[in-house]
């Protein structure tokens, strides 16, 4: 069975080595080296050629490479993709892979479903079903890195294939409700044997789990922090996420500053354009005031913020604002000395903002279900 088997994805080098070294495997150190290059290249044991056989057939028997399966792929005419990835058990996450000046990110889920409830948001839809383990996270990075480069090997592309130099942790979940797996899945990312995405390159968003940045930051690592924001003030705040009745904006403010001191990171922060609901120039004026009381008006600590019109998600009843408001929003907070961008709508004609694939993936499958179901009980 699956549960028994020992998910090797997971394992740092290190790690797998202690494993093979000793019995049943009791195979020679370097080994470890080879094994862990290989999975972090997507491959599987067959595939594996510089390994003997027997250890082949043995791995193959004792352990699982939890790499999800690319069940559906989406190319917008700006060549952004999104995937639908099954993953072994067959629940569904998404990953979008975006093109950018300066290369390749890709957008992954962290959790199968999320428990945060945020209003606007189709991944919180139907709540939490599950965690993903780290070797989940990472293989929805190798899996797209290899079908990529698949396609370049096809059209025999010259320049070899494009590697993946980014990733950001937005799609469907709450990685700090996730944080041991989010953890290990930046180790392994950045590991020299394996992909060796530098952690500078990896921002990690959440909707504000206050803990869990303080405990982020104890770890020192350079990743981009990114807060969904969203409000800019607590009533309005409450509003949409429920977790700012936990944890308000003074304690998130707060633990974003503690953040910026201990890993000289700028924090991003999220907002998404609401209409009729955050988008006023008055609520922009709150906002710059806000930042620039918790983050210092001098550039102290410095940020960004991100503004992205809302993606219409059918369920919820909310609206994206219209360009003249994301402008003019945008507008009166550079004029009080703001850093923001208006996020650039990548794959809008493939749509679908995260979570919305999944759920048409599982509603599909109930459906089978309840054909199988019904045929079986005629
Ligand atoms: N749970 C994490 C990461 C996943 S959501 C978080 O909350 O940050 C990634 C980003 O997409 C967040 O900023 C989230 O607020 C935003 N988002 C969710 N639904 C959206 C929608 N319909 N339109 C635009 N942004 C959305």
């Amino acid at each position: 069975m699956n549960s028994s088997k020992i998910d090797i994805l997971c394992l740092t080098e290190i790690e797998i080595k202690e494993i093979i070294t000793a019995p049943p495997y009791s195979q020679p150190s370097y080994r470890a080296k080879q094994i862990f290059e290989w999975l972090h290249r997507g491959a599987k044991f067959d595939e594996m050629s510089n390994l003997p056989l027997s250890l082949r057939a043995q791995l193959k028997e004792t352990c699982i490479i939890k790499t999800p399966k690319i069940e559906r792929k989406l190319t917008s005419a700006d060549k952004t993709i999104k995937y639908l990835f099954r993953l072994y058990d067959g629940e569904h996450v998404e990953g979008v892979l975006m093109n950018y000046e300066y290369g390749k990110t890709i957008c992954v889920s962290s959790q199968v479903g999320c428990r945060m409830g945020c209003r606007f948001c189709a991944s919180t839809l139907a709540g939490k079903v599950r965690n993903l383990s780290a070797s989940e996270i990472l293989g929805q990075v190798l899996a797209a890195q290899k079908d990529i480069s698949k396609s370049v090997n096809n059209s025999k592309n010259a320049g070899g294939a494009p590697r993946i130099s980014g990733v950001v942790m937005m799609g469907i979940g709450e990685p700090l409700d996730n944080f041991d797996e989010t953890v290990r899945f930046l180790q392994l990312l950045s590991a020299p044997g394996g992909l060796n995405i530098g952690l500078r390159h990896v921002s990690v968003s959440t909707c504000g789990i206050v803990p869990r940045i303080y405990e982020l930051a104890e770890l020192g690592l350079p990743v981009t922090l990114s807060i969904s924001l969203h409000a800019a003030t607590d009533a309005k705040r409450s509003r949409i996420m429920p977790i700012n009745r936990r944890y308000g904006i003074d304690e998130l403010l707060l633990a974003c500053r503690d953040y910026f001191d201990k890993t000289g990171r700028r924090i991003s922060f999220e907002y998404a354009l609401i209409e009729g609901e955050n988008d006023t120039i008055s609520d922009a004026n709150n906002l710059a005031k806000l930042l620039k009381q918790y983050m210092g008006s001098e550039g102290e600590r410095p940020f960004h913020v991100n503004l992205i019109p809302l993606n219409k998600v059918r369920e919820t009843g909310l609206s994206g604002s219209r360009t003249t408001s994301v402008r003019a929003f945008a507008s009166a907070l550079k004029a009080q000395g703001v850093n923001v961008t208006i996020r650039r709508k990548l794959g809008s004609d493939i749509d679908a903002s995260c979570g919305q694939l999944r759920i048409a993936a599982e509603q599909m499958a109930k459906k089978e279900r309840a054909k199988i179901y019904n045929n079986s009980n005629k």
